[in-house]
C-alpha cells in the first residue's frame, strides 16, 4: 500500500498523506515535483535550486515514513485485554424476552433472516440475570476497574421489554442495593410502545432512557404491525401523547425516536411527522441487508430503501440535510474523513502521550469485546452487541453461573483478524475502516469484505470528501466543535 496518493478535486491537486494523516493542497509546479519524486523514487531533486524543487524536497523529507500503515494496524487481542474490557463494561443489555406483541415484518428475529435461531418465546430467567450481576459485581469491586466513579447503562431490550415489567422492576430494586457511592447505574429501553400507558410512572420515576419505534405516520407504519396483521399506530400515538401531556420534562429530555426507512416512508416524510407530531427528530435507520435468506431476498429488495435515495427525492433536500447534521450520509462521511485524515483529531488521551511510531491498533472497525455493551440473551448467551448473530456469542449464562473463557475470545477474534489480513492490509480503507467482522458473511474461512478499498477507490473517496466540503466549508467547523467520536 502507498502512504502518500495523489489526487484531484474540481481541477485541485492534493497529496494525501496516509501514514501521517495530512493532506496538502499542491500548486501546479509543487505537484510536478512531487510526481517527479514520488514516480522515481531513485531521482533525486536534491541539489536542484528552484523553488518548487526545493519545497518537494522539504516535504517529502519530512513526510517520510517511519513505518507503513500495515505495520500500525497488526496488533492483536490477549487475554487480558479481553477481560479488562469485560471489567469496565459501559453498558449491560438484558433481552428480557423473545416475546413481542407486534409481528413487524422487517424484524430483525424475524421471516426475512436465516441468523438468529427461531425464537421460542423465551423469558430472560432471573436466575440468569443475578448470575450476571454478582459476577460483574466482583470485577467492579476489583482492580481491574479502573474508573473512580462509574455510571454503567443498564438497558431493557426484547422483544418487547415492557412485557416483562415484573423483571424490570426485580433487576432495578437489586441494582439500587448494589449502588455505591462510586458505582451507579442508569437505564434505557427500546420499545414499540403498545404498552406504554400502563408503566410510564415507573419509567418517569426512574429515568429511564426510551427509544420508541415508529416508522412516521400512518402509511409508513404500515410494516409494524399486530399479530392479528393490523397497524397499531394510533394506540401508540395516543400513549406518546399521553405521556408528554403528563411528563413534558421528561418527555423533552428523555425520549426519543427511531424509525426504520423502507419503501412505505420516506426520510422527508418522517422528519416531517415527528417535527410536527412531537417536535422531536427521529433517528433513520435502513432495513438490515445482512443475513437475510436467500427465499426472501426478492420482498427484502422490494422493502428495502437507501437513505441517500430517499433525501434526493425529497422537496426540502437541502433543510432536511442541515438538519440531519451528521445523520446524512455524505455529512456523515465527511466527519470519518475529517476525523481520521485531517491530522486535527486525535483518538483519545492515549495519543497524546504515545508515539504514534510504536502504537498498534487492532484491525477492522470492530469494537474490542464488551467494548460497548455486555449483551444478555433471553437464552442466556452473552454476546458483545444486539445487531449480531447469535451464533457469534461469547460466552454463556445459566443456573450454574457465567462462562467466559477470554483466551478463547482472544484466540478467536485474532483468527477472524487473520481470515481478513490478506484484505485488510491491501486496503486503504484500514485506518477509518468502520467494518464489524460478524457482518461480514463467512468470518469463519475466507470472508470477502465489500468496504475494501484499493487506490483507485480511495482517491475517488478522498476526491468526493474534498469536493462535498468545498462546497459546505461551514461542515469543517461545526462538525469540528460539535462531534466527538467515541472509540
Ligand atoms: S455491530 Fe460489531 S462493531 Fe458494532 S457494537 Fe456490534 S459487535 Fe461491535
Ligand atoms: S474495509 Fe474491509 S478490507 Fe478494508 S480494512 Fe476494513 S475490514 Fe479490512
Amino acid at each position: 500500500m502507498k502512504s502518500k496518493i495523489l489526487f484531484q478535486s474540481d481541477g485541485n491537486s492534493y497529496l494525501q498523506d496516509v501514514t501521517n494523516n495530512l493532506m496538502l493542497y499542491l500548486p501546479r509546479e509543487l505537484l510536478k515535483q512531487i510526481e517527479k519524486r514520488l514516480n522515481n523514487s531513485n531521482s533525486s531533486i536534491f541539489g536542484n535550486s528552484t523553488y518548487y524543487e526545493r519545497k518537494a524536497d522539504f516535504l517529502l523529507e519530512k513526510l517520510s515514513d517511519q513505518r507503513n500503515v500495515e505495520e500500525s494496524f497488526s496488533g492483536r487481542l490477549s487475554p487480558e485485554m479481553v477481560e479488562n474490557t469485560f471489567a469496565n463494561t459501559r453498558q449491560i443489555t438484558f433481552e428480557l424476552t423473545e416475546r413481542c406483541n407486534l409481528h413487524c415484518k422487517y424484524c430483525a428475529y424475524g421471516e426475512l433472516y436465516g441468523d438468529y435461531l427461531p425464537r421460542q418465546n423465551k423469558d430472560l430467567p432471573w436466575a440468569f440475570v443475578d448470575q450476571l450481576i454478582e459476577y460483574m459485581c466482583k470485577y467492579w469491586a476489583s482492580s481491574r476497574y479502573a474508573s473512580v466513579y462509574k455510571s454503567i447503562a443498564v438497558g431493557f431490550y426484547g422483544g418487547e421489554p415492557l412485557l416483562k415489567m415484573d423483571l424490570i422492576n426485580q433487576i432495578v430494586r437489586l441494582l439500587k442495593e448494589k449502588s455505591t457511592n462510586s458505582l451507579g447505574f442508569r437505564y434505557n429501553m427500546t420499545t414499540n410502545g403498545i404498552l406504554l400507558n400502563q408503566y410510564m410512572d415507573f419509567l418517569v420515576e426512574n429515568d429511564v432512557q426510551l427509544l420508541i419505534s415508529l416508522d412516521g405516520d400512518e402509511c409508513g407504519n404500515s410494516y409494524r404491525v399486530t399479530k392479528a396483521g393490523k397497524n397499531p399506530f394510533h394506540k401508540i400515538v395516543s400513549n406518546v401523547m399521553l405521556l408528554k401531556e403528563s411528563f413534558p420534562e421528561y418527555f423533552k429530555e428523555r425520549v426519543m425516536f427511531a424509525s426504520v426507512l423502507h419503501n412505505k416512508n420516506s426520510v422527508s416524510g418522517i422528519k416531517n411527522f415527528f417535527r410536527k407530531q412531537f417536535d422531536k427528530e427521529a433517528r433513520i435507520s435502513e432495513v438490515n441487508p445482512v443475513g437475510i435468506k436467500y427465499e426472501k431476498k426478492e420482498q427484502f429488495n422490494s422493502m428495502y430503501r437507501n437513505t441517500m435515495v430517499s433525501l434526493n427525492q425529497a422537496e426540502d433536500y437541502d433543510k432536511i440535510k442541515e438538519d440531519m447534521f451528521v445523520n446524512d450520509p455524505d455529512t456523515n462521511t465527511l466527519m470519518y474523513y475529517l476525523h481520521t485524515y485531517s491530522g486535527n483529531c486525535i483518538k483519545n488521551y492515549r495519543g497524546f502521550f504515545i508515539e504514534k511510531e510504536t502504537e498498534r491498533w487492532l484491525p477492522t472497525g470492530t469494537c474490542m469485546p464488551f467494548g460497548k455493551r455486555i449483551f444478555l440473551t433471553a437464552a442466556g448467551k452473552i454476546l458483545p452487541c444486539e445487531r449480531i448473530g447469535h451464533q457469534y456469542s461469547l460466552g454463556y449464562v445459566d443456573q450454574d453461573g457465567v462462562n467466559i473463557d477470554f483466551r478463547e475470545i482472544a484466540n478467536r477474534y485474532n483468527q477472524y483478524y487473520d481470515n481478513l489480513q490478506s484484505q485488510c492490509s491491501a486496503c486503504y480503507h484500514l485506518k477509518h475502516c468502520l467494518q464489524c467482522i460478524f457482518q461480514l458473511d463467512g468470518i469463519e474461512n475466507k470472508p470477502v469484505c465489500n468496504g475494501y478499498f484499493n487506490e483507485t477507490r480511495f482517491q475517488k473517496y478522498l476526491s468526493e470528501n474534498i469536493a462535498f466540503l468545498c462546497n459546505n466549508s461551514k461542515l469543517y467547523k461545526k462538525i469540528m466543535d460539535e462531534v466527538i467520536l467515541e472509540e
